[in-house]
């Protein structure tokens, strides 16, 4: 139903005129034609027949915007963009026009909004007084209301302030009202200075970004501890730790990183844009001596095909402005990760909140992460490396490399929907979920894995159906045998420091960031979430969101209420 509703071709009359076999074609078509580009022995034999396979198996799915939009006018094929925002009125409204043209297209957008200067500074030209990086950010806000994506869905935004920003600590109140910038996700930019200073209990400067000077100190645990508070109450604001992301930047000389894309999990340079896809693990099984495994010689096969479909979109893509083009084919920046991880924990028989999965996460992720990167030197070698290489770590290692970075663990948020598996690498929300889209569709679905073993363990799952939908947890459910309860863990019974000890696994095999949320339950203090924070700074993870059960009026995903 989503497929039809949002990603199958349509004629004049907005008639859906393609099946999805004949939607894998068009894309699998489309991206191929990159093959021809370059010289004839390096082309991949049947290219387009490879890709469709890939697809039509649901083994590996490209991001939202490819599926829509290869092989149709619009050619945009990126999920993810970061765009500058400077400091003069001309620029910032450049900004939206440009925010605009990037949603209207399919993509979603990141905004550094550091270097604007604070509310009441002065302004040379009026003789007046600044109002403000967040007054600004309501106008980036409501354009996005205004624009729907390639008539498809909503765009998404992440708006970020850095930490020393004189005016942070409105900017980390701003979403405890539920009816603010609701078209953005918000993160704090946290410095090692500024956690340095709350581990001190000392005093950090505030910054204005205009003259480059402190406005004022202030003590470093206040701040850390509304922020805090906010994301206990709104899940809002999410941090990013921009020191670590600066330090894992492979192409530093061609500046710092100060944002993401809206799901926090592509740190991007001004004007890059990236393009994601996604292995479905779950289709990775191989079932011999009565034991099932990961089928990792599958795996050897798709990930390189993988790599070379998503080399192939950045030839393809029709960007959506001069600049983006030109800092994008500079770093070559592609977003491969997996979907599908708790399914595929499901059938191996380790529950998600174990340490066998966190092993098991990490043998898979660097196995993912090893066999990208051959990949990706494999094609500089027959290709190129990417135009930005001198300069970057890879050159000073004599790493051949196509692409600045590789790996990535997206939210997959609709592509698994296509593919019928878990998002990402989240565990199940619930055994039930209720999943209400754009247009208030929603779609109810009982774990099929959970189906088929309760029914072999003799349950009456229909008489069981009303009661899952009284909690998404199954784990005090007496009427469901213990080993189904203890293997169809939720994101509600896993301990908040395993959710971040997870996410730091993936983070530690991936060259951009990881998305993933921390569910805490709806009686989780302030001091779990402060803690959820520390661990994953100090475990080096890139950022972090919180979302506490029950604390923002509408989810995306639910557990069954009603049926
Ligand atoms: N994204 C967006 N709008 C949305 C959902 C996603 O712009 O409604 C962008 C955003 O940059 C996000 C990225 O797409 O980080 C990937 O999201 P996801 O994996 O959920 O996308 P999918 O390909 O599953 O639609």
């Amino acid at each position: 139903m989503v497929l039809r509703q949002r990603y199958l071709a349509r004629n004049g009359n907005g008639r859906v005129i393609e099946t999805p076999r004949q939607m894998f074609k068009r894309i699998a078509a489309d991206v191929a034609r990159a093959e021809r580009r370059y010289p004839d022995k390096t082309r991949l034999p049947r290219a387009a027949m490879r890709f469709y396979e890939m697809m039509a198996s649901l083994d590996f799915l490209p991001n939202s915007p490819t599926l829509m939009n290869a092989g149709r006018p619009l050619q945009q094929l990126s999920a993810c963009f970061v765009l500058p925002v400077e400091d003069s009125l001309s620029e910032i409204l450049e900004s939206v026009r440009n925010q605009a043209l990037i949603h209207q297209s399919g993509g979603g957008t990141g905004f550094s909004f550091s270097r604007l200067r604070p509310q009441d500074d002065f302004v040379a030209s009026t003789s007046g007084v600044a109002s403000g990086p967040l007054s600004f950010m309501r106008i980036f806000n409501l354009t996005t209301d205004v624009i729907k994506q390639g008539g498809m869905r909503r765009g998404a935004n992440m708006g970020v302030l850095r930490v020393d920003h004189p005016d942070i600590l409105d900017f980390i109140a701003l979403k405890t009202n539920p009816h603010e910038m609701t078209n953005f996700n918000l993160s704090v930019g946290l410095t090692d200075a500024f956690m340095e200073a709350r581990r001190r209990n000392e005093r950090y400067p505030l910054l204005n970004p205009r003259t480059g000077r402190p406005v004022g100190r202030i003590p470093a645990r206040t701040v850390f501890d509304r922020l805090v508070a906010a994301a206990w109450t709104s899940g809002e604001p999410g941090v990013l730790y921009l020191d670590t992301i600066n330090r894992a930047n492979p192409v530093a000389h061609l500046g710092a990183i100060e944002a993401t894309n809206p799901c926090g999990e592509q740190p991007l340079l001004p004007y890059e844009s990236c393009t994601l896809g996604s292995i479905n693990v779950a289709r990775y099984l191989l079932r011999q001596h009565g034991r099932t495994e990961i089928d990792y010689s599958r795996l050897a096969e798709t990930i390189p095909l993988a790599v070379r479909f998503l080399d192939d979109v950045l030839d393809r893509n029709r960007y959506p402005l001069p600049e983006i083009e030109a800092a994008t084919l500079r770093t070559r920046k592609i977003g491969l990760g997996i979907m599908g991880f708790a399914d595929l924990l499901i059938a191996l028989d380790i529950p998600y909140d174990t340490e066998e999965a966190l092993r098991t996460a990490s043998r898979l992720m660097a196995f993912v992460q090893s066999h990208a990167h051959d990949a990706s030197r494999r094609l500089a070698e027959e290709r190129g490396p990417f135009p930005g290489y001198e300069g970057s770590r890879f050159a000073r290692r004599r790493d051949p490399r196509r692409h600045a970075t590789v790996t990535t663990i997206a939210p997959t948020g609709t592509i698994s929907i296509l593919a019928g598996c878990t998002p990402g690498i989240e565990p199940l929300y619930a055994v039930q979920t209720v999943r209400t889209i754009m247009d208030g569709t929603r779609l109810v679905t009982l774990h099929p894995a959970f189906r088929r073993m309760a029914r072999a363990a003799g349950l009456d799952v229909s008489r069981l159906l009303p009661h899952l939908n009284e909690s998404p947890s199954i784990r005090h459910h007496f009427g469901v045998p213990p080993h189904l309860r203890r293997l169809f863990v939720t994101a509600h019974d896993v301990d908040p420091a395993h959710h971040v000890r997870m996410q730091a696994i993936f983070q530690h095999y991936s060259d951009s960031g990881v998305s993933k949320t921390v569910n805490l339950p709806n009686a989780a203090t302030t001091a779990q979430v402060a803690d959820a924070f520390l661990l994953a700074y100090r475990l080096g993870c890139k950022g972090l969101t919180v979302f506490r059960t029950g604390s923002r009026a509408q989810q995306v995903l639910s557990c069954a209420v009603t049926q």
